[in-house]
């Protein structure tokens, strides 16, 4: 795999993360090793999933937006070859195709600000650089 390729490459000529690398697997190592241990304190799963707040659900919805624009962008400029029209013309006028794309970057924008908006809440106490 490509990916595991360039992490090797990586990893050797980046003392940093190969200590990191080597760090990780050693604590995975030990639990692996490590007996089962029972606790001593009862463990009660509650019945539903606990609710996310509402900034996470909202950036959650605006990613699943923001993919499904942009697979509808795709998929206009590259329709599906038709069996029937081989030559025949692109399903989507180029302006169609244009108006996907730019409700697409104006979904990601609006997904990088709520990610930001978030970002400089979590960081309470400054305001970073959102005005006040
Ligand atoms: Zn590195």
């Amino acid at each position: 795999m490509l990916e595991s390729r360039l992490l090797e490459a990586h990893l050797a000529h980046c003392a940093e993360c190969r200590s990191f690398a080597e760090q990780v697997t050693g604590i995975a190592a030990e639990l692996r090793a490590a007996a089962v241990e029972h606790s001593s304190r009862r463990v009660v799963l509650p019945a539903a999933p606990a609710r996310r707040s509402a900034p996470a659900r909202v950036r959650s919805v605006a990613s699943v937006a923001a993919v499904a624009a942009m697979a509808l962008g795709i998929a206009m400029r590259a329709p599906l070859g038709d069996p029937e029209r081989p030559s025949g013309p692109p399903a989507a006028a180029p302006a169609e195709v244009d108006d996907a794309e730019l409700h697409a970057i104006r979904l990601l924008r609006r997904e990088a600000m709520l990610a930001g908006l978030a970002r400089s809440e979590r960081a309470s106490g400054t305001f970073g650089n959102q005005p006040a």
